[in-house]
């Protein structure tokens, strides 16, 4: 056994008395091989333990908690409405469990085993019952002291083989011992100033805190430490870029811009005067920019970028747009090909449709810069993709790339011919859009190394948009509704979850184009014309489809989420979602956005029968709401991060303290220090920064060029 005093945070686990090989093996299933892995172990939650007293002192109505042995279990009833009972005895008299539709219970409680429970008492008979109690084994007689006082326990992750009493009685094993070795990497008066523990004082009060108070404060400190070191390394790759990267400083001249402005068939609005401002701003300047546009549907960011592309463009550059789909970036390239007819731009398009003879001539063309701005999508970033010179580089719908992406079409800048060794590289302005407005925690996170501009208003002349929530039975109600409106001339979208529909895990249908389509053509909407597109369908067919909807020749247009991002159709009016609890609030959000881009007053149905209360806070919440930025609050507080993003942002940072939706606060507080302290020293290498250094470098340290400390 070794001498206590010699456990590091280093120290592997088994030799620890108190642990053992057993317990060690099984924590080590946990990733927590060592001391300090495990004392780095973060609770779950904090629960109260109340004091224990014996079953004849316990009151009806109060939060209770005592121990015994159980003496009987009994199941009763099965299925939904079965429940498991227990009695438990102590010296001084007998106490009632019951727990309800908890069949798994019957292998849990076992007569004979002793266990400590908690509850609330309520009279029951002649006694006490308690009703869903929490239940822990006790170890055999004496080993378990006995809880006089109430006290607070951490709840840990835990597994099959190790529950979180073990895992209690583990950290509690080394704690002591463990504690002193640490280290704090933030400096005393910083600490003090942001009400911040010291890092020992947090891993105590996180371990074995005396109050909730205490426990919330070391989640506090922890929480607040894990985002300022991300926010650190944030800080610092951007230092890094922009000392070593250069991008091309593009003039702006007040010509160039009535220049500009002369090929945009409308007056911009000031809220994109206002962005264009920042932009040309950030263009200006030989540092490589990286700004995400935010705004919602509708607000005019197309034009936007396009300001930037063309300034890039008249200093003898190049320029390039990606869009997450082919319908949108064909869209892109139709729209701003009509507004620089007979302008000299030269403008392309090349996406995975565009192939052979054709794509070797563009790719020739942009390699000796034949070719001005090109539009398209992640065909753009493919190798074989060279530009003769990119200034500018835009994304659009930014949210439905990953973080690889827009790195990916940075990379873009100049030919490899061009950069000559020991050169700064060159790199293009980046520019990314998006209109599902992001929360600004998750802006800041996520996009941590942007700056960031938003579109505040929309453009005028705007109508809102109605939106109702109405249950499936209403369908036909809604569907000659949609009728009135097509004989006014006015066009439609039916929305739908699928292609082919099916069923979900549950066993509920699906609704599928395909049949959503066969149902309108032969019932509702018999004598008019509808089409369907969807992401199965050849490109070709697609945009043929989609230029008829323009051009008015269908009326209806039945669709899957394709059209969420871009679409642009003023005369569509109508737009009906069928099972609208199945989308996400930002995307039922979007696709309400496809209407209400022309004179016609237009509307937005719903149809759903949400199961869940959160499903229909969410269609609550959408009915009630047009503003894209209120809603994507609310669909972040319902729904977190993981789902508003679904997989497709890959790269955002997972946390293991910090919780976005409750810590904003601390968020933007770690982000003003982490910029405040990397401006004031860039490369973190002051003698009481190391520890500080060493632990970003560690945590996030992919990336980061500053040489490897540790
Ligand atoms: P989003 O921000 O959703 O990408 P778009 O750039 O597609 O929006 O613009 C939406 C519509 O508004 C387009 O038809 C566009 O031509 C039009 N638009 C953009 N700016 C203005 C403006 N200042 N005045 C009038 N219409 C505008
Ligand atoms: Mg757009």
């Amino acid at each position: 056994m070794p001498d206590p005093a010699s456990i590091s945070l280093t120290s592997p686990l088994a030799p620890i008395k108190g642990i053992g090989q057993r317990t060690a093996d099984q924590l080590a299933a946990l990733g927590l091989t060592n001391v300090g892995k495990l004392i780095a172990h973060i609770p779950l939650r904090h629960e109260r333990h109340e004091a224990e007293a014996n079953v004849r002192e316990l009151l009806p109505g109060q939060i209770v908690s005592t121990r015994g042995e159980i003496v009987a279990t009994r199941p009763v009833g099965n299925g939904k409405r079965s429940r498991f009972e227990a009695v438990l005895m102590d010296a001084t008299g007998r106490l009632d469990l019951v727990w309800f539709n908890a069949p798994y219970m019957r292998d849990k409680v076992i007569p004979g085993m002793r266990v400590r429970v908690q509850g609330k008492a309520k009279s029951f008979g002649y006694g006490l019952q308690l009703t869903n109690p929490k239940l822990e084994p006790l170890r055999p007689e004496h080993s378990e002291p006995d809880r006089r006082e109430a006290r607070i326990r951490a709840v840990y992750p835990a597994s099959e083989e190790i529950d979180s009493a073990r895992i209690e009685r583990a950290i509690d094993a080394v704690l002591d011992e463990a504690l002193p070795q640490l280290e704090d990497h933030l400096p005393e008066p910083f600490r003090v100033a942001r009400d911040l523990p010291e890092l020992r004082e947090a891993y105590r009060m996180l371990h074995r805190p005396e109050s909730m108070e205490e426990a919330a404060r070391a989640v506090r400190r922890l929480a607040y430490d894990e985002l300022l070191m991300l926010q650190v390394s944030v800080a610092l790759k951007r230092a890094e870029l922009r000392t070593r990267l250069r991008a091309p400083a593009l003039p702006w001249t007040e010509k160039l811009d009535a220049h500009i402005r002369a090929r945009f068939p409308f007056q911009l609005t000031d809220a994109q005067n206002d962005v264009i401002k920042e932009i040309t701003a950030d263009l200006s300047s030989p540092v490589p920019s990286n700004r995400l546009i935010q705004g919602d549907v509708g607000s005019g960011k197309t034009v936007v970028a396009l300001y930037a592309m063309l300034l890039a463009v008249a200093d003898g550059h190049q320029a390039a747009l990606m869009a997450p789909t082919e319908l949108l970036a064909e869209q892109h390239f139709a729209s701003i090909s009509r507004m620089l007819g007979g302008s000299r731009v030269r403008v392309a398009l090349l996406t995975a449709s565009v192939t052979g003879d054709a794509r070797d001539g563009l790719l020739s063309a942009l390699r000796e810069g034949r070719i001005d701005l090109l539009i398209g999508t992640h065909a753009l970033i493919t190798d074989q993709v060279e530009f003769k010179s990119l200034a500018v580089a835009v994304i659009d719908e930014q949210h439905r790339f990953g973080v690889h992406q827009r790195a990916a079409l940075r990379s873009k800048g100049a030919a490899p011919s061009d950069a000559s060794a020991g050169a700064q590289s060159v790199t293009p302005h980046v520019l990314v859009m998006t209109a599902t407005p992001i929360p600004r925690t998750l802006a800041i996170t996520i996009f941590g190394d942007l700056d960031v501009s938003t579109i505040r208003s929309l453009p005028a002349g705007r109508k809102p948009i109605r939106t109702r929530v109405v249950q499936s039975p209403q369908r036909d109600e809604v569907y000659s509704f949609v009728e009135k409106r097509l004989e006014k001339g006015q066009q439609a979208y039916v929305v739908v979850p699928a292609i082919d529909a099916s069923e979900d895990a549950s066993g509920a249908d699906i609704r599928g184009v395909t049949d959503v389509l066969e149902q309108l053509t032969k019932g509702p909407l018999k004598s008019r014309r509808v089409e369907a597109v969807h992401g199965r369908l050849p490109s070709r067919d697609r945009e043929r489809i989609m230029q008829s909807f323009r051009d008015a020749r269908i009326d209806v247009l039945v669709a899957t989420t394709v059209i969420e991002v871009g679409v642009d159709v003023p005369n569509a009016a109508i737009m009906v979602i069928e099972q609208a609890d199945r989308f996400g609030l930002s995307q039922l959000h979007q696709l309400r956005g496809r209407v209400g881009r022309g004179t016609h007053e237009s509307v937005c149905i719903l149809i759903a029968d949400p199961t869940t209360e959160e499903a229909r806070a969410r269609l609550a919440a959408i009915a009630a709401t047009s503003d894209g930025f209120a809603l994507a609050e609310k669909d972040f507080e319902l729904r977190g991060m993981g789902e508003l993003f679904g997989s497709r942002q890959s790269g955002t940072p997972a946390f293991r303290v910090a919780d976005l939706v409750r810590d904003r606060d601390l968020l933007a507080m770690a982000r003003r220090d982490a910029m405040d302290w990397v401006a004031r020293s860039p490369t973190l290498d002051r003698p009481e920064e190391s520890l500080l250094k060493r632990r970003v470098l560690k945590a996030h340290g992919q990336g980061l060029a500053l040489g490897d400390v540790g």
